[in-house]
């Protein structure tokens, strides 16, 4: 028999914990982000009766659809796909947090289209972990001068930092992308930021993300199973 939402929700909440204690970490320092893209509202309400609050959506049509659908529940909201320029309206009046920010253009169109009745939006800078093995994120190079730019903008509030290392070879230490975000957060506090996300680990590769200090994993397939292709 298949598992419930309920129960996929209770065993992952399980396996978070004791990667949290493997690490003499506090489980209640990270948050789950269920990664609902392409999965249907019904099933999003599932888990949100089961106690689940926050979702992390990739495509912004699709997003807007399952909000408006499950607009009688108090959920937080994470984009976390990339981020068109003409989509920046949107996504700062119906999102809590971006965890995809890469560049400055979209940090200025976020903070400029935030609707004053929604509070600062909350921040991650998508950090490239992978070198030339990935196109996505800021480089590490260029990463203390953007965050100094988006913690200049008004309606912005920089939390941290974000990644989704390449994937790993065989013999690759899975830990070591999720060290190099973990170094690079450390230096931005340690330059004076203040900063609490450190958003890393996906179905695949958590325990690791939690070993090195992830705040937010951003879990899709261990919840909800397979998801429909992408229209
Ligand atoms: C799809 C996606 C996830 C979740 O991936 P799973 O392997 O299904 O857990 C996490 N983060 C981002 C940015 C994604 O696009």
């Amino acid at each position: 028999m298949n598992p419930t939402p309920a129960q996929r929700l209770a065993d992952l909440r399980q396996a978070i914990s004791r990667a949290a204690a493997d690490n003499g970490r506090d489980a209640t320092a990270i948050t789950l982000v269920a990664v609902s893209k392409r999965q249907s509202a019904e099933a999003v309400r599932a888990l949100a009766m089961a106690g689940q609050r926050d979702f992390g959506e990739n495509y912004l049509q699709e997003a807007l659809d399952k909000q408006q659908r499950l607009r009688d529940l108090d959920l937080d909201w994470h984009f976390i796909g990339p981020i068109q320029s003409n989509k920046t309206r949107e996504i700062a009046a119906h999102f809590d947090w971006v965890h995809s920010v890469d560049r400055l253009k979209v940090a200025e169109r976020l903070s400029d289209q935030r609707p004053a009745t929604r509070g600062p939006m909350s921040i991650c800078v998508q950090v490239n972990v992978s070198g030339e093995a990935s196109k996505s994120g800021c480089d590490r190079d260029a990463l203390p001068a953007l965050c100094r730019a988006i913690e200049g903008l008004p309606h912005l509030r920089l939390r941290g930092l974000m990644a989704i290392p390449a994937p790993t070879r065989d013999g690759d230490d899975p830990r070591a992308p999720f060290a190099l975000l973990r170094e690079a957060f450390t230096q931005l506090v340690a330059s004076g930021h203040d900063l609490d996300a450190l958003s890393m680990g996906m179905s695949d590769d958590y325990p690791a993300a939690i070993a090195e200090g992830a705040s937010h994993i951003r879990v899709g397939t261990a919840l909800f199973g397979p998801r429909s292709p992408p229209l």
